[in-house]
């Protein structure tokens, strides 16, 4: 089995998640006392919040390059970085390290595709809906993507930030995603991807008219698979945000 190198704390609240997901499905494919073998950098998220919206992505990217570099140094066989939008930092990163980053977006639109979808919504931070870090990734593996409307991106965007990421998870927040996830459903969309680590907290698929593609979940299942080497086939896991056994592969 392989050593994941998991840079976590963005929000630590969806990194428990990642946690979680990777030792049940090392358990799920090995059985027993098996658990994921992981090497966790959780960083303090206050720094890199304030260097958001300062707009110091330079600090950033030295923040979690410092991270990489010391999980590699410790023997971790390649980078899982627990959120999306950090993600827009992977080509600074990736020049630091010699061991690979496993990307949200590749795993993301691998899972897309796998269900023959071709128009999908995207719901996530402004950095992530605005910007091109994960979307072009998307757009090269053959997709669409749908965004809200330009009021609907701060919304999104300001539940993300103002309640998710502290624990905050509001039925009338969760209304107005369902409001919007409509009216992508409407523009065409055939699936909605929750493009923020802290979505699935506040919708599950019960909650979506669209089929629902949670860039956590797909992440760390993605990272266990690569882990365990594990390739084809289907197997049967405990899936800790829908609380029931899901299949996947
Ligand atoms: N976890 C979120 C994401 O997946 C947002 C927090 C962050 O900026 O990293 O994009």
């Amino acid at each position: 089995m392989k050593t994941i190198g998991l840079i976590g704390g963005m929000s630590w609240e969806s990194t428990i998640t990642y946690y979680e997901i990777l030792n049940r499905e090392v358990v799920s494919a090995l059985g027993g006392f098996h658990s994921s073998k992981i090497l966790m950098y959780n960083v303090d998220f206050d720094e890199l919040e304030a260097n958001m919206s300062s707009g110091n992505w330079d600090g950033n990217a030295r923040i979690l390059s410092d991270a990489a570099k010391r999980l590699e140094g410790a023997g971790a066989d390649f980078i899982v970085i627990a959120t999306n939008t950090m993600h827009k930092l992977v080509p600074q990163i990736e020049k630091e390290i010699k061991i690979p980053i496993l990307h949200i977006a590749d795993a993301t639109a691998k899972a897309i595709r796998r269900d023959g979808i071709k128009k999908v919504a995207l719901l996530g931070t402004k950095f992530t809906m605005t910007q091109n870090f994960i979307k072009d990734k998307l757009k090269a593996a053959g997709l669409e993507v749908l965004l809200p409307g330009e009021k609907d991106i701060e919304l999104v965007n300001d539940v993300i930030f103002n309640e998710l990421c502290l624990g905050k998870v509001l039925d009338s927040s969760r209304r107005e995603y369902q409001r919007i996830i409509a009216y992508l459903k409407e523009q065409g969309a055939e699936g909605v991807i929750l493009g923020c680590t802290e979505i699935g907290m506040l919708i599950r698929q019960k909650d979506s008219l669209l089929p629902v593609y949670d860039t956590t979940i797909i992440h760390a299942k993605e990272a266990a698979r690569l882990a365990l080497k594990y390739e084809a086939g289907v197997m049967h896991v405990f899936d800790a945000r829908y609380l029931c056994p899901v299949r996947i592969g």
